[in-house]
Order: C-alpha cells, then structure tokens, then sequence
C-alpha cells in the first residue's frame, strides 16, 4: 500500500502509525503522486492564508475513499510537531473507521510510551490531566493509561538509583536446546553448535579479562550482572561456573544490586546448575514457561512440558532461589484465551518474585477479504483480552507493572511488561529499556550500548553475532573494545 508524503516529510511517525494497521503489509512510503494500487493514504501539508496551514489526509480502502482537511496556524507551536500530531490524528481516525480496528494505545507509536508520564509530570501536569490528555488527544485506552501511570512510578524509583558512573554487565550465552518457532534471536541449538562451546566459553573468559581492567581504569561501578542469550544454562554447569568465575575474578563485585542469570528453558535446569548458581552469588534467576499448554508448547518447538516447569520451579526453590521470573507469552500458536488464563492462573499461584508478560504480534496478510477481517479482528480481540486478564490478575495478585516497552513493527505495537512482587523488580530490565546507563555487552550477538555520564551521547559497540565469527574473528572482538577507553576518555 502507498502511503503518500505531499509537500512535507514526516515519514516517521505517519509511517509507523500505518505500520500498526497493516503489519505484514508493508507500507511503500512515496513522494510521489501514485494511486495506482487498490488501497492508498494520501497525506499533504500546503500553506494557507494568513501564515496557517491546510492538512489533508485521504485514504482508500476496500474501494471506499475518507477524506479529511484541517487548517491551522502554527504560530508559537513547533511547527513539526503541530503538522505531525494533525496528520496522525487524521490518519488515524481514517484508519479506525476503514479496518474496524481501535487500538488500546491509541495514535501512540512509540516503544517506550513510559517516557510521556515522566515528560507531562516535569511540566507539571498532575495524574488527573495526563489522563484526560492521553485520552482525549491520543485516544489511549484507560487501562492502558493506568498500567502506564502504575509502571511510571515503580520504574521511576529504580533510575534514580543509577549515578553517572554506573554500568551493568551483559554475557550472551547464544545456545539452546532447540529453537522455539517464533524466535527472533540470534541462538544455535545445542546439538549443532557442540564442538563450538568450549572455544566459545574460553574466549568469553578472555574478554572478561580484557575488559574488565578497563573499567576500573574508568572508575565505573557495576550495579547488575545478566546472564541472557540463548539459554545459559544450555551449558554444563561446570562450564557456566567457569564463567561466572571469570566474573567474579575480575570485576569489583561489591556495589552489585542484582545478579540475574536466564535459566529460562525448564529442561536446562538441574538441581546441581541451581546450587551452582545459589553458591556463586545468582540473586535473581528466570524459568521461562512460556505457556503451561503442552500442545501449545509441543506447536511451538519446545520440548518441555508444563509439569517440567513446576518441578525446575520446586527445585530452584529448594536450592534457595527466592527471587524468580518467569516470561509468559500471549497470543502463542494454538493458545486461546481459556488456556492462557489457566496458564496466567497457575503461574501466579506457584507465586515467583517477577512475571514478564510478552505479546506475540498477530500477523496480517496483505489484503483481506470481509471473511479475513472478521478472524483477524478476532484474533487481534483475543490478544487483547490476554493481556486484559493478566494484568488484572497479576494486580488483584500483588504483582505491579514496573518496565514496559511495545515491540516495533508488530500489530498495534503491543507492549511487554515486566510485573513483580513489592521490591523485586529486575533492575537490569530498568536500566537496558531506559538506555539509564552503559550496559557492557561480552560474547556473540552483544551490542554494548555507552552512556555518557550525565549527557545524552550514546555509543554502540557491536560484537559478531554468530559464534563462529565471534570465535574466527576474536582479535577484532577486543580490538573493537578499546572504544569503551576513548568514549570515555574523550573531552
Ligand atoms: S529459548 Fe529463547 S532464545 Fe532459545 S530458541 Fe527459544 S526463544 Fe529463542
């Protein structure tokens, strides 16, 4: 579909606003005057007399043209914002009307709508406004409204922990025990990737080491350490000891705040990997269930079952673990909503510290005839309800929002959330969405992101992302580190 920019260029956000109607549908962005497909949004800014602006957004869909115009005057307003939030508005009332759809977050894009309530409240605006304003200008949902009013004051407490010379650690452990159907991220299944471990894990150890002086060096202060990937305990617990080790040996350990380590897949989990990680100073581990539907995990590709998980859970218990997550997803292939509210049930009363909620996007095809429509508007429904139910339960459970991003280029941009009992909230969660401080990444797929202290400069450092290149290609690995010395250094 056409979506086409008339005298101005605010591709962005009209772009990505479509984007949220027609996921799977790409949307062809043009300057040009092209109406040749079936459906198409027109978009055009022109002057007007006495210094106003004429607006005008039109769209066709299923052979039916909506056309609106808006004339303003920008004076005393940033004219880009002003143009922007009136073809969004356009656009978006345009959209609801043509695919029946309304969505919770509104005409809101952004990933990290959070961000909003910290803006309104430092210009004084006071709960009461931010509703009416989200609402009525933006068309949010008020239950989206109040998990983001909730998730604001929770996460607010844990940036202001985070100083200027703060920095948390992450170690990519790419390797799973099989790949689940719906990942996006960079994981080679265990069996394949076998004779690559121990190399992996030697070089891993070396860049510990190597970066480890440099930090010091810089006088940075490590608040949290996260083991993620992949599934680190995919590896033996004799190997990730070793590099849990290699942490401990050379980072100044003594300010640390959380020390997470992802043991995600149930069938990874043994008690003696528990007790290894309990006596290495593990504060916060992560059992990933996913859903507790066997079919639903079978349709999936993981080859465990919910029983699995209730006994990786006892056994984490027993081993001391007290401070546990675990990451449910709604809107998995085959689950429906009495299943997911059973596994959203079952989850909460086997009681773990944290509980991330994640949302699958509902893929759209290009075009739909009514019959599509109907099931795509149902689907995206059910996905709805999801994360209606849960966050209700998880409230009415003691169990609050404290971290929410939505997910780029999904339907609807749907939002994950990280939900956690009073004073257990994951703290490298925090820090990694909100770009609060540098995360220092190590190993293949991590992308280190610096922070300066006390400004807004960011730099990224990008580590190979298979294995195989990050072991073949080592020395560029460190050599690529040394950024960290001179973003820091620099005047
Ligand atoms: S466990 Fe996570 S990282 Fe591993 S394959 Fe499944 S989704 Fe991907």
């Amino acid at each position: 579909m056409n979506l086409i920019l008339d005298g101005h260029s605010y591709k962005y956000e009209l772009e990505s606003l479509a984007n949220m109607f027609f996921h799977g549908n790409r949307v062809r962005v043009t300057q040009e005057k092209d109406f040749s497909g079936e459906d198409w949004i027109y978009t055009g800014v022109f002057p007007a007399e006495g210094g106003k602006l004429r607006l005008e957004v039109s769209t066709q869909m299923d052979a039916k043209r909506r056309a609106e115009t808006f004339v303003g005057d920008p004076a005393g307003k940033d004219k880009d914002r002003f143009c922007e939030y009136h073809l969004c508005r356009m656009l978006y009332l345009q959209l609801v009307e043509a695919t029946g759809l309304s969505l919770a977050w509104g005409m809101l894009t952004g990933v990290r709508p959070v961000r909003l309530i910290y803006r309104y409240r430092e210009r004084g605006m006071d709960d009461r406004q931010i509703r009416e304003h989200l609402h009525r200008d933006y068309f949010v949902s008020q239950e989206k409204i109040d998990l983001l009013l909730r998730t604001a004051d929770k996460e607010q407490q844990i940036l202001s922990l985070s100083r200027p010379e703060s920095f948390s650690l992450y170690l990519s452990i790419p390797f799973c025990p099989s790949r689940c159907n719906y990942c996006s991220f960079v994981s080679h299944s265990i069996e394949r990737a076998k004779k690559l471990i121990p190399d992996y894990v030697d070089l891993l150890i070396q860049e510990i080491a190597y970066v480890a002086p440099m930090v010091k060096t810089l006088g940075l202060r490590l608040e949290t350490v996260y083991f993620g990937g992949g599934t680190p305990t995919a590896l033996t617990s004799e190997q990730l000891e070793q590099i849990i080790r290699a942490v401990a040996a050379h980072f100044d350990l003594s300010c640390l705040r959380e020390y997470t380590v992802e043991a995600g897949r149930p069938d990874t989990i043994t008690r003696q990997k528990l007790d290894m990680l309990k006596q290495n100073g593990v504060t916060r581990i992560s059992i990933n269930p996913q859903t507790m539907n066997d079919d639903v995990l079978r349709q999936i590709g993981r080859r465990h079952t919910a029983a699995q998980t209730v006994e990786a859970f006892a056994l984490a218990r027993q081993a001391g673990h007290d401070n546990i997550n675990m990451d449910l997803i709604a809107g998995l292939t085959g689950d429906d909503l009495e299943s997911f509210c059973r596994t959203i049930d079952q989850i909460i009363a086997l009681g773990p510290e944290n509980i991330t909620l994640h949302t699958l996007s509902v893929k759209r095809s290009s075009r739909l005839g009514q019959q599509e429509k109907a099931f795509y508007q149902q689907e995206h429904q059910k996905v709805s309800d999801m994360l209606s139910y849960a966050g209700k339960q998880f409230w009415q459970n003691g169990y609050q929002p404290y971290y929410l991003y939505r997910q780029k280029n999904t339907m609807e941009n749907l939002e994950n959330v990280g939900y956690c009992q009073a004073g257990r909230e994951g703290y490298y969660n925090v820090y990694i969405m909100d770009e609060t401080h540098s995360i220092i990444a190590l190993g293949a797929g991590g992308v280190s992101k610096l922070r300066q202290p006390g400004g807004s400069l960011l730099h990224r450092i990008f580590n190979y992302k298979y294995p195989y290149e990050y072991i073949s290609r080592f020395d560029s690995v460190l050599e690529r580190k040394k950024e960290i010395l001179r973003f820091y250094q620099q005047p």
